[in-house]
């Protein structure tokens, strides 16, 4: 079974309860986390075990989806001084910005950086699913990620990005999609290269051929039902708002 539990869904702050980007895989036990966020490692010792976890990716490195990792790194290694880890966590990330990256390459006892770059090339197959990484439209940067078994394309998270005509091609056929939905529509001239709208959001998933649709990556000032009507108007599948806790057992 496979599932994803959203651990944070708010950038680039969170609101009093809530965390930044965190999203957890659990592929029959293998667990995946997605981007983390200012909060969401809080969270991730509540849904999931830190201490056995597989792969990291981080999506791009703005702190709303990164900034954890300073606390994971701490966590990490305690847990395998007492033993309860043997090897160094694998760690996806951008080659961007370089100061940060040369920073987490420097903490080899607990994390094997591995480049988006490279990753992007092929299809990383880990038996059970397959990873693969496509470059999105951000200021710094910043990747999309599809989860696949058996090749077939179950999760297609599009971290942070602008609408871009390629965009659609990249996540055509995904049984789910968690895309970001940061901006409110006046805002679309002045961040649209970076964020998307819900109705954005929505046509992505109509025109990839979606079948569900799961909106994140909200700023805590949005109003979130009139987000999601604005989805319902431009998509005809099964929209979910994100919320920490929530989990989503993803059919095939
Ligand atoms: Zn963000």
């Amino acid at each position: 079974m496979v599932t994803l539990t959203i651990l944070g869904n708010y950038g680039p702050y969170a609101t009093a309860q809530g965390a930044c980007s965190g999203y957890v895989i659990n592929a029959d036990g293998f667990q995946i986390m997605l981007d983390c966020g200012n909060g969401s490692f809080s969270k991730l010792q509540k849904y999931a075990d830190y201490a056995t976890l597989g792969i990291l990716v981080i999506t791009h490195l703005h702190p709303d989806h990164y900034s954890d990792i300073y606390c994971l790194r701490q966590a990490l290694k305690y847990q395998m001084r007492e033993g309860n880890r043997k090897e160094p966590l694998f760690v996806y990330l951008p080659e961007g910005p370089e100061s940060l990256v040369n920073e987490m390459k420097q903490w080899e006892d607990v994390f094997t950086v591995v480049s988006l770059e490279e990753a992007k090339k092929a299809v990383n197959d880990f038996n059970l699913f397959q990873l693969k990484f496509f470059p999105v439209q951000h200021q710094i940067p910043a990747y999309g990620v599809q989860f696949c078994v058996n090749h077939q394309t179950l999760l297609t998270y599009t971290g942070d990005t602008g609408w871009f005509p390629q965009l659609e091609e990249h996540c055509r056929g995904s049984r789910y999609l968690l895309a970001e939905a940061s901006l409110r529509e006046y805002e679309l001239a002045e961040r649209g290269q970076c964020h998307m709208t819900a109705r954005q959001a929505a046509m992505l998933a109509q025109n990839s051929g979606a079948e569900n649709l799961i909106l994140t990556h909200f700023f805590p000032e949005n109003n979130l039902h009139q987000q999601q009507r604005e989805a319902e108007q431009n998509y005809d599948g099964k929209i979910y708002m994100s919320g920490t806790g929530k989990t989503y057992i993803l059919q095939p």
